[in-house]
């Protein structure tokens, strides 16, 4: 009798051993300093745990003369993808070929996915900051797809207005995401006969956005202003008011294409820093940063960032020498430079435009708050704009014309 439960009790040891699959790179890299991988699997083993590797698949997607394509070591969402060009540590290195070759393998990426997952929105961006910790081995894009069935990450923080903390900061709550091997596959196979091209666009219609005004990203970018007011010691007393309760949560906003506000030449006027080639700098009229927010546009009206061979090229170089203009003034290289390609990744105006901004550290990680109180500044006048361009055109034409 005895020896029947204790074979009962072998079996049930057997069937509660557990397999531990893990992913390497990941494991390397966010393993609390001192502790080996080797030391961490012993202890596991000696719990009971079986500890085993991901087979390694190959991550790079496509390769071209100088850049390539491959799937992100720590995805944040399914095929979110890491465009880099090979031997470049920063942008401002990187040859006019080389700029016009990332910029194509981006556009690539971007069109592959979508056609193979459905996504409609793309957060693309690109920092030589370290972000949380990790650094960047060489110069290049991420690419975050969003608005397709297997993933809801982007939109999320869309959704909350985090996507700053979310993407820059790598505050994205951490998951292993998974892809479907034949959806790598086909994205495989369309990267190697895909070609850039751009389609002439006519602003007309109207443009949806479905993810602006949640009552409870309002509520959320209070709770922020709340809390670093409270830890700063500033804020003594003060609960959070409740959420109101609204039917509907999401809103959808109208915009009027043939309203596009980057195609109106009075926009343009009182917000442009530098033109070159088919693009326009424009300086924000909303700035995030205290050091101001630079727009990089297409002259010519398009929804997608889909540019010529040209605009690609110069709005790359400009993106290097603003990065420089600020190192050289202010001794600060924190910059950011995103697009927001689609409505699901928060695109509100329909004219494609590349972010760029430096943000000292001490107000990181209070972008969203930050954000918040700045949507609701009023609008520099014409005159304190000008002023504002002219100073930093000052600045800029120098670096852009080395
Ligand atoms: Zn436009």
């Amino acid at each position: 009798m005895k020896r029947f439960a204790l074979f009962l009790l072998g079996l049930a040891t057997i069937a509660n051993a557990a397999t531990w699959v893990f992913d390497r790179d990941i494991l390397e890299q966010r393993l609390p300093l001192g502790v080996t991988i080797e030391e961490l699997t012993s202890v596991l083993e000696n719990e009971g745990v079986e500890v085993c590797f991901k087979e390694q698949e190959d991550l790079v997607l496509w390769r071209g003369t100088r850049a390539f394509i491959s799937l992100a070591a720590s995805p944040f969402a399914p095929y979110h993808l890491w465009i880099g060009v090979e031997g470049r540590k920063t942008l401002d290195e990187c040859t006019t070929n080389e700029l016009a070759e990332l910029y194509e393998a981006i556009w690539k990426g971007r069109k592959a996915v979508a056609e193979t997952t459905g996504a409609t929105g793309f957060m693309i961006f690109t920092t030589e900051e370290m972000r949380n910790g990790k650094g960047t081995s060489s110069v290049g894009f991420e690419i975050i797809p969003s608005g397709f069935n297997e993933n809801s990450g982007v939109m999320d923080a869309v959704e909350k207005n985090l996507l700053n903390e979310y993407v820059f900061y790598n505050q994205f709550p951490f998951r292993s995401v998974s892809h479907n091997p034949e959806t790598v596959l086909a994205i495989r196979a369309l990267l190697s006969t895909l070609e850039p091209e751009v389609v002439p666009e006519k602003p007309q219609g109207m443009w949806t956005q479905k993810f602006l005004h949640h009552a409870e990203s309002i509520h959320q970018n209070l709770e922020w202003i709340h809390d670093i007011l409270a830890q700063s010691g500033a804020l003594i007393k003060g609960e959070m008011p409740s959420l109101s309760e609204e039917t509907g949560k999401v809103h959808e906003i109208l915009i009027d294409l043939d309203k596009c506000a980057f195609c109106n030449p009075k926009v343009i006027q009182k917000q442009v820093v530098y033109e070159k080639n088919g693009i326009y700098v424009l300086m924000s009229h909303k700035p995030i940063s205290p050091y101001g927010n630079f727009l990089i546009l297409p002259k010519r009206h398009q929804c997608s960032w889909d540019l010529t061979r040209d605009e690609a090229v110069e709005s790359l170089k400009a993106v290097s020498a603003l990065k420089k203009m600020f190192n050289e003034t202010t001794g600060l290289n924190n910059w950011i430079c995103y697009v927001q390609n689609g409505p699901t990744v928060g695109q509100t105006v329909p004219h494609t435009t590349l972010h760029f901004f430096i943000l000292p550290d001490r107000l990181k990680l209070n972008m969203t708050a930050l954000q918040h109180i700045n949507n609701q500044r009023p609008v520099l006048s014409y005159e304190e704009m000008r002023a504002n361009c002219e100073k930093v055109k000052q600045l800029l034409q120098p670096t852009c014309e080395e």
